[in-house]
């Protein structure tokens, strides 16, 4: 990936891209906001970037190569280190999903902050997939967002704690899953394209 890359190059390879970021980040923040009682993320709280696969489209990767391209040297050297830790760790694994600490993850704050991914800006929500049972995020089960309305015993959310809680809306699920936010309309809206869509270590390996 060339960093080095003139004005015009980037506004070519990602004006729209940014325009399409824009776009969805606005719609996500008035998500989170309207959850607000239930949100308890925090800069330092890295839970959702660590022991996961993060699914990356070809644009967003090329983009988040960019971001990487313009850390200090210090920072980058940390996150080559990860990624070849990951990679090293990736080849022994014999399992069936290899889950890995997301390589741009540096003391627990993302380095590469404006150019992370759909699925960054977007987890901690409550989701809707179609055809399945709206999806809580998993920290909810340990003690984060939407944990102060979950039911130990049941692990359902509850409309009882609500209630005592005072609060006026109940969780909702947003049509917020990765498919439904990189789905093809919004290329032919913004006019870019996402590109071939596979988990981030597999971009990375190549
Ligand atoms: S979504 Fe959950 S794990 Fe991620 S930062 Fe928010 S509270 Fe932490
Ligand atoms: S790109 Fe940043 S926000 Fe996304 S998983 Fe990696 S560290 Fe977390």
């Amino acid at each position: 990936m060339d960093n080095e890359m003139d004005d015009e190059s980037y506004r070519l390879m990602f004006g729209n891209y940014e325009k399409y970021l824009d776009f969805i980040t606005k719609k996500l923040d008035s998500f989170f906001e309207k959850q607000k009682p239930y949100i308890f993320c925090k800069k330092g709280c890295a839970k959702c970037c660590k022991n996961a696969e993060f699914p990356f489209s070809l644009i967003e990767i090329q983009y988040a190569l960019y971001g990487y391209g313009q850390l200090p040297d210090d920072i980058k050297k940390i996150t080559e280190d990860n990624l070849t830790k990951i990679l090293e760790e990736k080849k022994k694994f014999k399992g069936e999903k290899f889950y890995y600490n997301c390589p741009f993850l540096v003391n627990d704050v993302c380095s590469i902050y404006k150019y992370r991914g759909i699925i960054c800006r977007s987890f901690g929500l409550i989701y809707s997939v179609k055809d399945k049972n709206p999806q809580v995020p998993f920290c909810c089960f340990e003690g984060q967002n939407y944990s102060n309305v979950l039911d130990e015993k049941t692990k359902q959310l509850s409309s009882k704690k609500v209630k005592e809680l005072g609060l006026e809306t109940e969780p909702i699920a947003f049509n917020a899953s990765y498919n439904a936010l990189t789905a093809a309309s919004f290329e032919e809206t913004f006019n870019f394209s996402f590109g071939d869509k596979k988990p981030m270590i597999e971009w990375l390996e190549e």
